[in-house]
């Protein structure tokens, strides 16, 4: 477009400037956002397939602006673009300590997105964290998507050796939506499988069923337990849970809510 007329050239690059002004403006104030402590993780429930007991929350960064909320598959990638994207998950994960020490036993998921993992400093920021804090490291695992270990494998695999040692936990995330890889769970350890929302849909059919099911004995084979995300119908917990699932977590266990509303719905009840 920008080779025809000149009218269509101006207004090419018109667009250009509209868009870049926007996303200069939003990174702006999520680097506001980040320094005054507004960008806060709401708390998704997993829970154990059988009993429906929390075993541990997921975080899941929120920004809410004057205009609304943002979420988090917009500002992820503007705050992994604008360079922000270490200060935001180490925010993240000190909140999500926080909220979770006084919940005994309780563990907490962070993701980590894969420019953090790159980061020379990454396994080392996060030890301090939770010796800053006092928590078990074997209370948090971090959640990673497969696209990390195909980049830069022998760096991730090193800082992902160096946080298991003082016990931190892996989960490989979104399995079953890219090149799923069954070897990528042996090679780095992981200590979980989260089978993504997408597997989880298809089990309205039969053969999504019997892909799904044949997933999870793969992954308990090697001794690895296995999380399903997205988990909407009653329907799919039960094929989920036969089929050797022991973790669940989707709107029909709850919605990412605030910690307190996790006292109140999963916790408070046993004080
Ligand atoms: P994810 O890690 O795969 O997180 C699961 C997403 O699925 C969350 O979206 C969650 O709200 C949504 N979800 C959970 N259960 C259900 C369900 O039953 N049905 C449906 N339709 N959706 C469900 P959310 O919170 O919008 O987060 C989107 C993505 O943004 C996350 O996907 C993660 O990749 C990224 N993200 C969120 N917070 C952080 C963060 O602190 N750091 C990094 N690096 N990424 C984050
Ligand atoms: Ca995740
Ligand atoms: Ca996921
Ligand atoms: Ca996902």
């Amino acid at each position: 477009a920008k080779e025809n007329g000149r009218g269509q050239a101006v207004a090419y690059h018109g667009d250009l400037d509209l868009e870049r002004e926007h996303r200069t403006r939003l990174e702006d104030s999520l680097r506001s956002a980040i320094a005054s402590a507004s960008i806060h993780p709401a708390y998704q429930p997993l829970v154990d397939a059988e009993t429906g007991e929390l075993k541990g929350v997921e975080a899941l960064a929120r920004w809410t602006t004057e205009t609304g909320p943002i979420s988090p598959e917009v500002f992820i990638p503007i705050a992994e673009r604008a360079g922000l994207i270490d200060e935001l998950g180490l925010h993240v994960l000190s909140a999500a300590i926080d909220s979770v020490r006084q919940w005994d036993d309780i563990t907490v998921s962070v993701n980590v997105s894969p420019i953090q993992l790159k980061n020379p400093n990454f396994a080392a920021d996060v030890a301090a964290v939770l010796k800053a804090k006092s928590f078990d490291p074997g209370r948090l695992t971090l959640e990673i998507t497969e696209g990390v270990l195909m980049s830069n494998p022998e760096h991730a695999k090193r800082s992902i050796a160096s946080l298991k040692a003082i016990g931190v936990k892996f989960a490989l995330d979104d399995f079953g939506c890219g090149y799923a890889s069954i070897g990528a769970l042996r090679e780095f350890g992981f200590d979980r499988m989260k089978i993504d929302r997408s597997l989880v849909t298809a089990i309205d059919s039969e053969r999504g069923a019997r892909i799904l099911a044949a997933t999870i004995s793969l992954a308990n084979a090697l001794n690895i337990p296995v999380t399903a995300e997205g988990v909407e119908t009653p329907a799919q917990a039960k094929v989920l849970k036969l089929s050797g699932c022991d973790q669940l977590q989707g709107y029909l266990v709850g919605k990412p809510m605030a910690a307190v509303e996790i006292e109140k719905r999963f916790i408070s009840h046993v004080a």
